[in-house]
């Protein structure tokens, strides 16, 4: 490949655009890889399109290496499957909605568990052809709160998504397993920094989860590790051990932990009507879907607080009803919830009390199976990076302990915690049955009985990987992109006119003919010194200098990452970047 800079679609600017915030969307504005079309919205130029192809294509390669079977999904989809698993409720404004021209309702969608289950339904019906993994390169449609810092947050993205469907617990965690390694080896092939951390699940429901972090200042993650164990998470999913309980009104809404031994709404609402929340007025029950939603405000207290009772399964909250009595401090408690402790978690935190502008924090400590979700409209506070050890005390005001580096380690004795901020590339989920359940998938079984499948869901933001890459490889001049990515191997510069710039296209010619990616700076209009800016800025790895060494048959390879210069003969260089 052969692309010259006289003719291509590139144009470097000296100036950082306006609304950069982070290096990789300055360097990548700037150097000529990615356009502003729209908020959220970036054209992919002829450099960038390069690197987010290699990007895909490593992506691809290692998931198909662990047997995954590409599909290509429609983006535009119909809102009833979403309706079905209900996520078109808890995704609510977070996603695209429209209506065709018969005003049926219409999603851009934002992940594709939905159209995944329904095609394994569609297509397999017997044990025999299970396990099977699915996945996708394809745009992602969100509408993002605040889309930002280019690719790192975009309304429309590139994601790899996958669906692995497995009859048994077994075979799903072996299957995430599979994902978990092929991300590390995708991830070091990107030649990105990052570490695999413990997550919430988000949207997603299910119960194991874990993120893949790129560590670098402008991340919007923050995560902890251990000094002396390999324990790393997400600080919006650190558990920490359970502090004693001092005085046991200390821990509001404990009554209703005496559930029923098989509670249903109607016990639910019954409990909550007759102990009146140990005398707390001013509460309301409301039986929305299949939860009890139960809002608390204390006479005279500034805070109103929520407590929701949650059945295991349950996933449809009357978010509008909700909204309306919710005012600036929450609280969830979820009892019997053992089994899905990161689907209260993961799916309450974000999709609920983010819905309702609360900023939130989740203290799993209370007691094991019951999550806590607490929080406060803070100003200033971003709810996801101030999360964990909140206790209410009985006066009803909030204390913060977050978690702080340096904080033990909760699982190991001795290892102490340190904090570092990242952006997240990947997320894997053991998503269990939410899906297959909600579509009915059921299968008929080795012993002639029907089994249902479970769920695995793997994602890679692709296009947020390039600018991760960005975020960590480049310098104060410009880009440095890993060979594996770049958008070219090697940048060839005519320093001069005449028979610099004849040397450099023939040369150009040569290394393309022999399978090198190459771009060759042929413009006749620009000095030398505004060359070598320019392929700083653009990053590519190996630069070579046609120039005034040409007449001795020389000339200059320079490494971008190294600085490090050589002169070399003409002849054999082909050899020599291959
Ligand atoms: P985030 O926490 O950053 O909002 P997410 O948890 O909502 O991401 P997932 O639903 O886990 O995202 O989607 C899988 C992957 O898609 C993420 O790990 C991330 O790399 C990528 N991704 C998600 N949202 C965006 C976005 N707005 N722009 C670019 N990439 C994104
Ligand atoms: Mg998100
Ligand atoms: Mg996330
Ligand atoms: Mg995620």
């Amino acid at each position: 490949m052969l692309l010259r800079t006289s003719t291509a679609l590139l144009r470097t600017l000296r100036e950082d655009p306006a609304d950069a915030e982070v290096p990789s969307h300055r360097l990548l504005v700037r150097a000529g890889y990615i356009r502003r079309a729209a908020p959220g919205g970036y054209t992919w130029l002829p450099l960038g399109k390069l690197v987010l192809d290699r990007v895909t294509e490593i992506v691809r390669r290692e998931m198909t290496a662990i047997g995954d079977q590409e599909v290509h999904f429609p983006a535009l989809l119909p809102a009833e499957p979403y309706r079905t698993s209900g996520r078109w409720a808890e995704y609510g404004d977070d996603i695209f909605t429209l209506a065709d021209r018969k005003g049926a309702e219409h999603l851009l969608a934002p992940t594709h568990e939905e159209m995944a289950t329904l095609l394994v339904k569609d297509l397999f019906s017997s044990y025999r052809d299970f396990p099977v993994t699915l996945f996708q390169i394809q745009t992602k449609f969100r509408d993002e709160a605040r889309p930002r810092a280019g690719l790192l947050r975009g309304r429309e993205f590139l994601m790899k998504d996958a669906y692995s469907f497995d009859l048994d617990e077994a075979g799903l965690q072996a299957s995430y397993d599979r994902h978990r390694a092929a991300y590390q080896r995708v991830f070091d092939r990107l030649r990105l920094d990052y570490t695999t951390v413990r997550a919430m699940s988000g949207a997603m429901g299910g119960s194991a989860s874990e993120e893949f972090l790129a560590a670098t200042p402008v991340g919007e993650d923050t995560f902890v590790g251990c000094t002396t164990c390999d324990y790393a998470a997400n600080t919006e999913a650190v558990t920490t051990r359970a502090p004693a309980a001092t005085d046991p009104d200390a821990r509001p809404f404990s009554e209703v932990h005496d559930t029923p031994e098989t509670p249903t709404i109607a016990s639910l609402v019954e409990l909550a009507n007759t102990r009146r929340l140990a005398g707390r007025d001013d509460w309301a029950a409301t039986d929305t879907l299949k939860n009890v939603v139960l809002t608390v405000r204390r006479p005279g207290a500034e805070t109103a607080e929520l407590l929701v009772v949650g059945l295991p399964g349950d996933r449809e909250v009357d978010l509008k009803r909700i909204g309306a009595t919710l005012h600036p401090a929450a609280v969830a408690v979820f009892d019997d919830w053992d089994a899905h402790p990161e689907l209260v978690r993961g799916y309450l935190g974000p999709q609920l009390l983010g819905k309702l502008g609360v900023r939130y924090l989740v203290d799993p400590r209370v007691v094991p199976g019951t999550a806590w979700l607490t929080g406060a409209n803070e100003p200033g506070r971003h709810a996801t990076n101030v999360v964990c050890g909140r206790d209410f005390t009985p006066d009803g005001t909030i204390e913060a302990a977050e978690v702080r580096p340096g904080d033990p380690c909760p699982a190991c004795a001795d290892g102490k915690l340190t904090m570092r901020r990242g952006i997240e590339v990947g997320h894997i989920f053991q998503l269990g049955r939410r899906f297959t359940d909600a579509f009915a998938l059921d299968v008929l079984g080795a012993q002639g009985k029907p089994v249902r499948p479970t769920m695995g869901c793997y994602g890679i933001g692709v296009s947020r990987a390039v600018a991760a890459i960005a975020e960590q490889h480049h310098d104060e001049r410009g880009l440095v992109w890993p060979a594996a990515v770049a958008p070219c191997d090697v940048h060839l510069i005519a320093a001069g006119k005449g028979p610099q710039l004849d040397a450099a296209l023939d040369l150009g010619g040569r290394l393309a003919d022999a399978g090198l990616r190459v771009l060759v700076d042929d413009r006749v209009n620009v000095s030398a010194g505004v060359k070598f800016t320019d392929a700083e800025l653009i990053g590519i790895p190996r630069a070579v200098v046609v120039g005034r060494r040409l007449a001795d048959g020389y000339v200059e390879l320079r490494d971008r990452a190294t600085d490090e210069r050589v002169e070399l003969p003409l002849d054999g260089l082909t050899e020599r970047l291959l």
